[in-house]
């Protein structure tokens, strides 16, 4: 067995995990233990001794991204056709399996993906057509409840409501459900949801597949919700003679999603439920450094209820984590920039740093930065393409083609670009379409006047649209309506229309390589079904896409993204901006013993994710959703050992923390310009004779609060370096400058 290639290099445990027979197992293992690597080449060992066809495989993976690198590795280990192959995420398997039993499922053939941006819109409108009082049921409350709802499988008349409040919402879920029927969509947890009772309800299809599937491989277990768990059991026919052999990878540390259903109880249920024997456990980590693990380690040890894990690693402890306190978010950002150029200039790929942040909104800063200082960046997550306006308008006109029932889509676009349909038109065809329960686009026939003209006018252009994208390969499709639409020509008047009018062009290219790629032709590939249109093939893309397509895929840029998506990610160097209590833990966490230890296994990931270097950053202020918000530094800083951390900035607000200097085997961070890093050269650590200090703050006439950053000369010659935030950094004479201690 081990002259097999593809198993040399595995430990011992990882060796038995790739080998077992076809039985269910779990694997508990810490971050960067070979999880993955053990699952990905369990796959090729059992496709490559002929145990199982690809055909007979379905895995599960964490994101989009993970899938497609699981493919590609498979490939690369085993030249093969991986079309029979099922991997992806659960939202993309259910998809999948939908688009071939449609009709099963009771959706229309062609039915459209609703995005969360999406969801909310529709059950705005819901709400408006229906006269709700917003502030009684916010719109993002009832997506919030619905969603909950359906990812416990749960459908209206399951829902308990003891009061009038409670009955009222799940009134308000039945119309929801009632609208997304009528207009051909599902939602997300739909997906699931309907799936689940089509494999439920539908004996023959549930056969089939359990028949099917001989092996089924889930990663990021942890992260499953409930029902998605019960998806899996559905599809191994647990209990049944031919159960299906599961193999489940997950890290109970790393378990960040029970905000949104997700079980960390499903591993010991599925251990009990599937006569899990024993579980096998990775303990050697290949990823990190000695003082990230130790780092991770030691933060992690503060959760209680652990399943307990011990991880070790071989490699050095490497250096030290590099701890910076900023004056605020921008001269955080700024810094972050100088030290990337310096790790660029020094050799590092530009894809192998990434800079983590706790919430969406903190990239903003960062990108700006970057985009100043000319670094090629990608965000993922957070607005990705396919969410960009310009985008989504176009993709409208898509899915009017496809189904012009869909009111959402129909909504979005029916006044853009503007067409002189007023509000009370649209008003007017609200009310005919909920009187007669039909479509807007079905509604026409119902209005008259003026608003049956200039509404008629727009249908008129959806059957155009529909009449001259006949036929027509999906590229040529997407230019026609981006032609038709009038959307082009708009955003080409528009004064700062250029990168919208290129982000339409691009689609153009997402569609050709959409058709001419992997993802379509594993769709395509269903055996039991004729392949679904290439339209609504690439409008569900769309909808599922987790942004690994930005513009201009293939060139090398700095990684952004949240630590959720980092998950399962490995980079040579991270930075960790935002360590600021309220942001990281977030504040809506701190009063729950369960949201802090939550926040905590987050800190877990987004410590695990680093090879050579990790970068902790906090910064004394920050706007936030249009506020200065001034923070104190997280309390993940005091569960971090000093002697692993060097600190970069002056002590000053960090007392208590020897760091600073203390490590003097590590060189100084390689960014000279950076004027704040501490290198044990630096000359003049204080101002003595004039009474300023380094770290001190304080204020200047003109450029108001700062922070002094570095000095030099004495007398009548001393200067000083001030941070001023958004003045920015300068060099004051102090025998000038009027400065005064803040
Ligand atoms: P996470 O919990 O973060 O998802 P994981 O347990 O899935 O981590 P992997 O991503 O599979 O870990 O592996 C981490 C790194 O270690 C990868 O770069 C992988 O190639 C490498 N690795 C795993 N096992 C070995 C091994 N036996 N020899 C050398 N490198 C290994
Ligand atoms: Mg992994």
């Amino acid at each position: 067995m081990t002259s097999n290639p593809l198993l040399s290099g595995l430990n011992e445990q990882q060796f038995q995990a790739v080998t077992l027979p076809a039985q269910s197992a779990l694997i508990l293992a810490g971050a960067g233990s070979g999880k993955t690597r053990v699952l990905t080449t369990r796959l090729a060992w059992l496709i490559s001794t002929g145990q199982v066809s690809p055909h007979g495989i379905l895995a599960v993976t964490f994101t989009n991204k993970a899938a497609k690198e699981m493919l590609a590795r498979l490939t690369a280990m085993l030249p093969m056709n991986a079309r029979g192959l099922w991997i992806g995420t659960f939202h993309g398997l259910c998809n999948r399996m939908l688009r071939a039993h449609w009709k099963e499922a009771g959706l229309p053939q062609l039915f459209q993906i609703l995005d969360s941006a999406d969801q909310l819109s529709a059950i705005k409108r819901l709400l408006k057509a229906l006269n709700i009082d917003d502030e009684k049921f916010p719109a993002r409350e009832l997506m919030y409840f619905i969603n909950s709802a359906k990812e416990q499988g749960l459908r209206p008349h399951e829902v308990e409501a003891f009061d009038d409040f409670a009955r009222k919402r799940v009134e308000l879920y039945q119309a929801y459900e009632a609208q997304c029927q009528r207009e051909g969509v599902v939602d997300f947890a739909e997906l699931l949801l309907r799936c689940h009772e089509l494999l439920q309800r539908n004996e023959p299809i549930r056969a089939h597949y359990q028949r099917r599937f001989r092996h089924i491989l889930v990663d990021e277990f942890q992260d499953t919700n409930v029902l998605q768990y019960r998806w899996l059991k559905l599809l191994a026919g647990l209990g049944t003679d031919g159960q299906a052999a599961v193999m489940a990878v997950g890290d109970d540390d790393q378990s960040i999603y029970r905000f949104r259903g997700a079980e960390v109880g499903n591993m010991r249920d599925f251990e009990r439920e599937f006569h899990v024997d024993n579980v096998i456990r990775l303990e050697q980590n290949y990823r990190s450094h000695g003082n990230i693990l130790d780092a991770a380690n030691a933060v992690i040890r503060h959760n209680s209820g652990r399943l307990g894990k011990n991880l070790w690693t071989e490699a050095g402890s490497g250096e030290p984590l590099r701890v910076y306190e900023a004056f605020n978010d921008i001269e955080e950002a700024r810094w972050v920039v100088e030290e990337i150029k310096a790790l660029i200039h020094d050799g590092t790929a530009r894809d192998d740093i990434a800079l983590l942040y706790r919430s969406n909104a903190q990239s903003r800063v960062l990108e700006h930065a970057l985009f100043s200082a000319g670094i090629p960046y990608r965000v993922y997550g957070g607005l990705r393409f396919f969410e960009r306006q310009e985008v989504k308008h176009a993709l409208a006109y898509m899915r009017l083609i496809a189904n012009p029932h869909d009111d959402t889509a129909f909504t979005r676009v029916v006044n853009f670009p503007t067409r002189g349909i007023g509000a009370r038109s649209l008003e007017q065809l609200q009310d005919a379409a909920q009187a007669h329960s039909t479509s807007l686009y079905g509604a026409l026939n119902f209005l008259t006047g003026k608003a049956a003209q200039s509404v008629g006018a727009f249908i008129k252009l959806v059957d155009q649209l529909r009449f001259a994208c006949e036929g027509l390969k999906l590229p040529e499709m997407v230019e026609q309506v981006l032609e038709l639409s009038g959307l082009r020509a708009h955003y080409l008047t528009e004064k700062e229309g250029q990168e919208r009018v290129a982000n339409l062009d691009e689609i153009i290219n997402a569609a050709a390589n959409f058709i001419s790629e992997e993802g379509y032709a594993q769709v395509a590939a269903e055996d039991e079904t004729a392949p679904p249109d290439p339209l609504s093939a690439f409008l569900s893309h769309a909808s599922l896409e987790a942004g690994e397509h930005q513009a201009d895929a293939g060139q090398a840029a700095v990684q952004l993204m949240t630590v959720h998506s980092a998950k399962g990610l490995e980079f040579d160097v991270v930075f960790m901006g935002g360590l600021e209590e309220g942001l990281f833990p977030h504040e809506n966490s701190v009063l729950e013993r369960d949201g802090l230890e939550e926040e905590r296994r987050l800190m877990y990931v987004a410590i695990t994710r680093a090879r050579h270097r990790l970068y902790l950053s906090f910064a004394q202020s920050r706007m936030l959703h249009g506020q200065t918000r001034y923070n104190l530094r997280s309390r993940f800083f005091d569960e971090i050992p000093a002697e692993l951390m060097k600190w970069l900035t002056p002590p000053a607000s960090a007392r208590g923390y020897g760091g600073f200097g203390s490590s003097s085997a590590v060189p100084a961070a390689p960014a000279s310009s950076n004027p704040r890093s501490f290198g044990s050269g630096r000359k003049n650590p204080a101002v003595n004779d004039s009474g300023f200090r380094i770290g001190q703050q304080v204020a200047h006439a003109k450029f108001g609060a700062g922070v002094i950053v570095n000095a030099e000369g004495s007398g009548s010659d001393a200067r000083v370096q001030v941070n001023f935030g958004a003045h920015g950094v300068k060099w004051l004479a102090l025998a000038v400058a009027k400065l005064t201690p803040a």
